[in-house]
């Protein structure tokens, strides 16, 4: 803390979770100093809230008479320190996001509700004082005898209240007169998590070796980097290599990943190799382990932090090196409240922080890309895959004019064939769950649609329900049509249980594990199936993109990719790219081991030039052409954009507002951003909502500020804003 956080003021400005874009001025109370990131609890409107104070004053504009005074000083020191504090601010500002929301939603839940900001403790024993008079006698106190027996081996070191109640349930009362004959003596340690490599890493290949030096090299400055390679070319390794050096230096380290709940590979591999305090945050803990970790991590104790996205913003004092694995993975932008982008404000933090972030990945995402091009970033790149694996050998099948089975090619059924046949695992991915996207009706030609959204239901055949996949509605699978009564319905197009289904009536006696979101449902159903693919007991492998995520199945031969022409026809200009990320994150999984791997992947358009271009010539080339694509129509990495949202029940309100917010943009026009829309969203109404989108695109990024801060300024003043639910999203990565 410097000498001006500790100077006294009469005022103080307070960020309180709120939809507006200001902070609000307290009386400060008494002699106390005033610290930035610290909780307060004030009174606002009738209630009374936690708050986080961002700075003292010595005058508010406001008169002394109006202010109302802060109820109470919730912690001793600040919470979010001096650094945290600053990437909120700023992102506050970049995303134009009330700050009051930002500062609170980097809290754990608990602290944002007031808890004390304490570290879990357990109760510990320890002998003070040995003479022979004071010892209990072993006939008469027999418990006691004990207790002092196990205290006096341990000698001075501490014994845990949990080892005294496993000898008897009435501890306390053996205890307590031990402590009164000042014999032992009660206090309280830290939990603090330790974990023990119990492995050392293989020797490290020339590509890995020079990764690890380079990173290593810029330990102590900011130093951004792409860790560019192949599922399989020693990334992991690389990280972990990267890590020693910074826990030697007594530094802290963050990981960010997408999902580690979908990882637990990952996290074990972690645990395996690195000493230290080592622990994690995501959105499968409860709220105290949740906090218990996060306060690990902000006072120091935690040397390795493994998180998801919000663990970016986790205050970490001795912060040395950031890594963020699968950079390009969509999961690192929150799609909604605060809309930030982890791997945007890990930068800043390391920026802030003088250290060096590495991002891994084996399909970078095109800004990383752009990056990397203007030399703003350091291209490390593994080319090689670890061990002996030699890279999966990609192909186009052509399904024009061929015979479909449940829409797979006959080609595909014999290549199967062929690799189960020689003792191998195949793996068929298409990224749509349940049976069947649409119910179709051959009499009136209706759908049977979401009555909330925009969308088909689709079919779900084993618990025989209709779901939608947008607003989470169901029903029954009707008999009959729902529009004329026919009994003639079709279920049209397939998903992961239709082909698990498929597969299962041609390969009767294969196992077969699938995994999407709806298999994997059940606590444990994950693990199951993940270990029947792993050990190879499950030879067929059916599922979603969660399948393409880190996963390690050593018996896996062909991969089989059956929707990926939708990403040609993606409406989103990141579809294609996306479409480029997954089937390179797929094929990926092919081949792990010594085995040569294939992929097929199920097409009609075989001559699309980005198809070939990223079959026969790989991610890099497709990016480039896809780049230059992006640059001829102005979109990002090369131009800055920001969507306006509204959404409403009422289905003009949305369009009326933001052509409201488009005449406020235009006049007068700020020179360099175009306006374009309002248009409908591409699915106009989602759960029961309509919904309107502005879109905002600029040649710099100081224009698209501009315009937005003239936006910011009493927008909920606006006709109309009071019906809808607005929101900005600064980078967004769809524009749905
Ligand atoms: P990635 O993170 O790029 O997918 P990993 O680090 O998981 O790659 O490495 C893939 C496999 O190769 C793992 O089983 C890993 O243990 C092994 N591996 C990595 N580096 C080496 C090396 N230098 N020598 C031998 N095996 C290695
Ligand atoms: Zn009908
Ligand atoms: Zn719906």
């Amino acid at each position: 803390m410097s000498a001006l956080d500790e100077q006294q003021f009469g005022f103080v400005q307070v960020a309180i979770p709120t939809p507006l874009h200001q902070l609000f001025d307290y009386r400060w109370r008494g002699n106390q100093p005033v610290i930035a990131g610290t909780r307060v609890k004030v009174p606002f409107g009738r209630r009374s809230v936690v708050g986080i104070v961002v700075q003292g004053m010595a005058e508010s504009a406001y008169p002394a008479n109006k202010l109302r005074a802060i109820t109470e000083v919730l912690d001793e020191e600040a919470l979010l320190p001096k650094d945290v504090m600053s990437v909120l601010l700023w992102a506050s500002r970049y995303y134009h996001h009330p700050i009051g929301d930002v500062l609170c939603s980097a809290l754990p839940v608990l602290l944002r509700q007031g808890k004390p900001a304490t570290l879990e403790h357990r109760e510990i024993f320890n002998l003070v004082a040995d003479s022979d008079a004071l010892i209990p006698s072993a006939k008469k106190a027999a418990l006691q005898h004990s207790v002092y027996t196990v205290l006096a081996e341990a000698g001075n070191q501490a014994i845990d209240a949990s080892t005294f109640a496993a000898m008897s349930p009435r501890w306390r009362s053996a205890v307590k007169p031990l402590i009164e004959r000042g014999l032992v003596k009660a206090g309280t340690s830290m939990v603090l998590p330790r974990n023990d490599a119990v492995e050392s890493g293989p020797e490290l290949m020339p590509a890995q070796e020079s990764a690890v030096s380079a990173i290593t090299e810029k330990l102590g400055q900011f130093a951004p980097f792409l860790l560019h390679g192949v599922t399989g070319s020693g990334k992991t390794e690389v990280y972990l290599r990267a890590i020693e050096p910074v826990l030697a230096r007594q530094q802290q380290v963050l990981i960010l990943v997408p999902e580690i709940a979908l990882t637990p590979q990952l996290m074990r591999r972690f645990q395996r190799r690195i000493t230290g305090c080592l622990v994690s945050l995501h959105s499968a803990m409860n709220n105290t382990e949740r906090m218990q970790n996060w306060l690990l991590a902000a006072k120091g104790h935690a040397d390795v932090v493994i998180g998801t996205r919000s663990a970016v913003l986790v205050p970490m004092p001795r912060l040395g090196l950031v890594v963020i694995d699968e950079e390009h993975d969509g999961s690192l932008k929150q799609q909604d409240g605060f809309r930030y982008h982890a791997r945007d404000l890990a930068m800043v933090r390391a920026r802030d922080r003088a250290c060096p972030v590495v991002l891994g990945t084996a399909t970078p995402s095109f800004e990383t890309l752009n990056n990397v091009a203007s030399e703003r970033y350091t291209e490390l790149a593994l080319t090689m895959r670890a061990g002996v694996a030699t890279p999966p050998k990609m192909a186009l099948l052509d399904i024009r004019r061929r015979p479909l089975i449940e829409g797979m090619s006959d080609r595909l059924f014999d290549e199967i064939k062929k690799h189960l046949d020689a003792g191998n695992q195949a793996l068929v991915f298409i990224n749509r769950r349940g049976f069947a996207p649409t119910l179709l009706c051959n009499d009136c030609g209706a759908c049977a649609d979401c009555r909330r959204c925009d969308a088909h239901m689709t079919v779900h055949a084993r618990r025989a329900r209709l779901r939608c996949h947008h607003c989470g509605s169901e029903r029954p699978v009707p008999q009959t049509c729902e529009s004329c009564g026919s009994e003639s319905l079709d279920r049209i197009g397939y998903g992961t249980e239709r082909i698990a289904a498929a597969l299962a009536e041609a390969f009767p006696d294969i196992e077969i594990a699938r995994i999407d979101r709806d298999s994997t449902r059940r606590k444990g159903a994950l693990q199951a199936q993940l270990d029947a693919a792993t050990s190879g007991s499950a030879k067929l492998l059916v599922g979603t993109q969660m399948l393409a995520k880190g996963h390690h199945f050593p018996g896996v031969t062909l991969v089989c990719i059956l929707d990926a022409d939708r990403g040609l026809f993606g409406t989103d200009f990141r579809a294609l790219e996306q479409m480029g990320q997954l089937i390179i994150q797929v094929a990926g999984r092919a081949g792990r081991e010594e085995k040569q791997g294939s992929v097929l992947i199920q097409t009609r358009n075989p001559d699309n030039p980005m198809m070939q271009t990223l079959v026969s010539e790989g991610y890099a080339e497709f990016a480039k052409i896809a780049l230059d694509e992006r640059r001829l129509a102005l979109l990002p990495p090369y131009a800055f954009v920001a969507l306006v949202r509204a959404e409403a029940p009422n289905a003009d309100a949305p369009m009326h507002f933001l052509r409201g917010v488009s005449d406020r943009l235009l006049n007068p026009p700020v020179a360099g951003v175009s306006v374009l829309g309002p248009v409908p969203a591409p699915m106009e109404r989602l759960g029961g909502r309509y919904r309107a989108q502005l879109l905002l695109q600029a040649e710099r990024r100081s224009l698209l500020n501009e315009a937005l801060s003239r936006l910011t300024i009493n927008l909920d003043t606006l006709k109309d804003a009071q019906r809808n639910r607005w929101s900005i999203d600064v980078d967004p990565v769809d524009l749905f």
